[in-house]
């Protein structure tokens, strides 16, 4: 029965011990015809990214675990002229290192870097999914049993479809049909803290929208004056802030491409108000 990895990002705390623990099970240890062993350096064949977005003190920080796809339609395979590759019954697409001859197409076609080239030995490297495992007995593949989150898991296509509906794949234009499902990556945000520069004090209670394709979100500044629209789709969008005694204050399309911190924001009062 097919087998699929599972990420649910929201969990992800960026110990590293996926990676660690992928290390410690293929580094130095030769599981042909799995794999040769991996490289102690140069090579992750599960890639913890960190993604840092914003700017102190409004910075946000998730981890997405990245690993080889498995692909159904898998570019890797159709890349290799030397039939190097091959698809097991349970899913995992491996790389026969007595068949690669380092020629570094497939390394070329697949659209997520997961192939590596082990310069010395002149051959490809990637998951294996830890096959050499499954087949002895084990349940889980290493990266997945190190994880102290359940952030990563691992199972039958079929047990898992909760967690598959609504799951979303890395770069699914690719056509690869990838096998590797994520879950709960946060969106982009848009943050500031409104203050009164005549005052110098906090706004809190100011009502912020953002508005973008005809959809409005809203927000009320905290206690420190501060506000936060959190998991909104990339996008430029048009913030308003309006507080009781004060000017309204507008910023014209935000480019939420990236997380933004629009910094602090004083207020202005109505020039009758301010007695000038
Ligand atoms: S992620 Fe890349 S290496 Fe892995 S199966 Fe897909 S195309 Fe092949
Ligand atoms: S499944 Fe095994 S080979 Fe693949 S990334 Fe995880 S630990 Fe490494
Ligand atoms: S082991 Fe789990 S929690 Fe730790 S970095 Fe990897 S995916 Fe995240």
């Amino acid at each position: 029965m097919p087998k699929v990895f599972t990420v649910d990002v929201s969990k992800c705390n960026g110990c590293y011990n996926c990676q660690l623990a992928c290390k410690d099970e293929h580094v130095d240890n030769d599981w042909t015809p799995y794999a040769k062993p991996q490289p102690e350096i140069g090579q992750f064949w599960v890639k913890l990214r960190e993604n840092v977005g914003g700017t102190i003190p409004k910075v946000k920080i998730h981890y997405i675990a990245q690993l080889c796809n498995h692909c159904k339609n898998a570019a890797c395979v159709a890349a290799c002229g030397y039939g190097a590759y091959y698809r097991r019954e349970d899913g995992f697409v491996i790389l026969d290192p007595g068949k690669c001859v380092g020629c570094r197409r497939c390394q070329s076609a697949c659209p997520y870097g997961a192939i590596y080239y082990n310069e010395e030995l002149n051959i490809c490297q990637k998951c294996t999914g830890c096959a050499h495992l499954l087949d002895n007995g084990y349940k889980l593949p290493r990266c997945v049993e190190a994880c102290p989150t359940d952030a990563l898991g691992f199972g039958e296509e079929s047990e898992l479809g909760d967690f598959i509906v609504g799951s979303t794949v890395r770069l699914p234009e690719t056509g690869c049909r990838p096998r590797v499902y994520y879950r709960n990556i946060p969106g982009r945000f848009i943050a500031g803290t409104v203050y009164d520069p005549v005052e110098k004090e906090i706004v809190e209670g100011a009502k912020v929208r953002a508005t973008n394709g005809g959809k409005t979100y809203f927000q009320v500044t905290d206690e420190f004056g501060d506000f936060w629209f959190t998991d909104l789709a990339a996008g430029k969008y048009d913030v308003v802030i309006e507080a009781k005694g004060f000017e309204y204050r507008t910023f014209t399309a935000v480019d939420a491409t990236a997380d933004v911190n629009l910094g602090d924001i004083p207020l202005e009062r109505p020039a009758e108000a301010s007695g000038c």
